[in-house]
């Protein structure tokens, strides 16, 4: 390539973001440990989800960033009349404009040596090597998630479900229910399912399979998937402020879609007893019905615990009328800094969508979790929270697929309370070790993350 004469040649990453919340922060923790190792980065997603990030977060101290179009520069996937008529615009402009900025970069005399791109968009492993490029899809999910869409996508598991239980390489039972939404409820959302199943359509070109996972959470699964791919697992994704070891260069934590309310939340925590609050929330996307809603408000407030319930502001209509400010135990805000409220000595449990995000996050920072999924990958994860990792209870759901106020109330008393609770705050100590330790000096993921920063460097 061509060769900078004056500065030591060090490799250079493209790292592509699908717009989402829960899909860019995990893409930019990575790339902060890779340039933390000396690889220069170039953070890319869209130009609308960039334009609706305030700027002042994206002044980050030494990635790039840069955007490509997805043929919705001025309203994003809002501005097409669906996910479908969305998605395909997408496909037809993404790997042009990626395309163009790779030939941008090779002219300005920084060509990349390497696009690590979110394995939904699939198309970025043909541009990456169209260019010469080495090419690594970076799943966002679990790998169990991925071994259920990986043999859906071999046409090994028939969709709508018919079994009773599946039995998959390296996993445990799974009943229906614990299958990713898409799949159970086929039908109701052809076009994600599409999405999740094409990851794996060109995989078989890719350099490396990258993982925001941990191996000692999905051991098994992922040494069936390393038999079959360069996988490697280097999670959690979570900024290193928040673990034991910081990075000297780690100063911003993240990028946010919402204006969090930092002082409030803070505040608020810094005079509540040790473990005694139930932290709620459900994520950057999830939508509860009304009747969800409000069962889930008695049951916080039932419990007689102190709660800071994060409700974003397209949600709030459905509080039940005067919940607010009804409870000096409870603080209602459209968005929080949920690292550090998750970090806080205060908080005692999670209610949780079991966003994949989420639930890194909360075994990161050894928090117990009370797992209500809603839809995609949640029922998966909740699975593994409930039964493989046991950090975790899951509240019954009654037949019209509501989980009661009773049930609420029961799984927070239970884990704020009870025996069984101490077994679950136990175990969740015993993961936040595990996951803290994959990402530190010799870990899992730190070896992992080495090796693939010393072949980048040899290519
Ligand atoms: N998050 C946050 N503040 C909140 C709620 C969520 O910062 O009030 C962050 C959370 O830390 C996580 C992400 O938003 O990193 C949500 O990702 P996840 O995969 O859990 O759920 P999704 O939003 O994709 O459904």
């Amino acid at each position: 390539g061509m060769e900078n004469q004056t500065t030591p040649s060090s490799a250079h990453c493209v790292v592509l973001a699908y717009p989402a919340q829960g899909h860019l922060n995990p893409l930019l923790q990575f790339a902060k440990r890779l340039n933390h190792r000396g690889v220069k980065i170039t953070l890319v997603s869209t130009h609308f989800f960039w334009k609706s990030i305030s700027t002042k977060q994206l002044s980050l101290s030494s990635l790039t960033i840069e955007s490509i179009s997805d043929g919705y520069d001025d309203a994003g996937q809002e501005g097409a009349e669906s996910l479908k008529v969305y998605l395909e615009k997408f496909w037809e402009v993404g790997p042009q404009t990626l395309n163009q900025l790779l030939h941008k970069l090779a002219e300005s005399g920084c060509p990349a040596d390497c696009v690590v791109y979110d394995s939904f968009l699939p198309w970025a492993l043909d541009v990456a090597k169209d260019n010469g490029l080495v090419g690594a899809p970076f799943l966002t999910q679990s790998c169990a998630v991925n071994d259920i869409y990986f043999h859906a996508h071999k046409g090994l598991i028939k969709v709508p479900l018919s079994e009773e239980k599946y039995l998959l390489p390296g996993l445990v039972e799974l009943e229906p229910c614990d299958m990713p939404s898409f799949i159970s409820v086929y039908g109701s959302y052809p076009v994600v399912w599409q999405l999740v199943v094409d990851t794996f359509a060109n995989i078989g070109k890719a350099d490396w399979v990258l993982s925001n996972s941990v191996y000692e959470l999905e051991e098994e699964v992922v040494d069936w998937m390393m038999k079959i791919w360069p996988l490697r697992t280097i999670g959690p994704t979570v900024p290193s402020m928040f673990l034991d070891k910081r990075l000297e260069d780690d100063k911003d934590y993240g990028i946010s879609m919402f204006n969090p309310n930092n002082e409030t939340c803070m505040k608020w925590l810094n005079v509540k007893p040790k473990a005694s609050v139930v932290y709620v929330s459900f994520g950057s996307l999830a939508a509860l019905s009304e009747e969800q809603m409000e069962e889930l408000a008695w049951g916080l407030k039932d419990s007689n615990s102190h709660f800071l319930w994060v409700v974003r502001s397209s949600e709030e209509a459905k509080l039940p009328k005067g919940f607010v400010g009804s409870s000096e135990k409870a603080l209602v805000v459209s968005w929080c800094p949920q690292l550090e409220v998750l970090s806080h000595d205060a908080v005692g449990c999670f209610v949780t969508h079991c966003g994949w995000n989420s639930t890194l996050e909360a075994l990161s920072l050894g928090v117990p979790l009370i797992a209500m999924p809603q839809w995609t990958d949640q029922g998966t994860n909740a699975k593994h929270i409930v039964d493989v990792w046991k950090t975790g209870l899951k509240p019954l759901v009654d037949e019209k697929g509501i989980v009661r106020r009773e049930a609420i109330e029961h799984c927070i008393r239970e884990i704020m309370e009870s025996e069984r609770g101490k077994e679950i705050r136990n175990n969740a100590v015993k993961w936040r070790s595990l996951a803290r330790n994959a990402v530190d000096d010799g870990g899992s993921s730190d070896k992992n993350i080495e090796e693939f920063v010393a072949k980048l460097k040899h290519s």
